[in-house]
């Protein structure tokens, strides 16, 4: 895929080369914890096809590999028994966002009331 880092940190984790937690897998997409939690629960989840950012996954993704996605958010949000207390999902994307790990991935946050938006 176009500028992505294959060397980012969530590559590695795909290719077995760095340990995580995981939460949750399928065919297109892995869960897994966030190694510094900003909440009682802090999963990121991943799809596995090679995407740097948000832009890059909704101009090129497929339809089933969106809808895919954010499935498995929702899987999250059940397994972590989240979805009815509910629950906050950020994607950062770009500089102005802070986003530190070139790959795409969605913060899913909750098990607690998360207050105002941007803290
Ligand atoms: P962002 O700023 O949106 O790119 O978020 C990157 C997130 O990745 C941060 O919340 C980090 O704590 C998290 N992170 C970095 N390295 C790892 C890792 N090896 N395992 C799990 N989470 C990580």
């Amino acid at each position: 895929m176009k500028n992505y880092d294959e060397n980012n940190i969530f590559n590695k984790i795909l290719r077995n080369e760095i340990e995580c937690e995981k939460i949750q897998e399928n065919q297109d997409n892995l869960s897994f914890n966030d190694i510094n939690k900003q909440a009682p629960v802090h999963v990121l989840t991943i799809p596995k096809n090679k995407y740097a950012n948000f832009n890059s996954f909704a101009e090129n993704a497929s339809d089933k590999e969106i809808c895919s996605f954010f499935r498995s958010v929702l899987e999250v949000a059940e397994k972590m028994k989240i979805k009815d207390s509910g629950f906050r999902i950020i994607i950062n994307c770009g500089p102005d966002s802070n986003q530190e790990v070139p790959h795409l991935h969605a913060h899913v946050l909750g098990g607690k009331n998360l207050g105002s938006i941007l803290g």
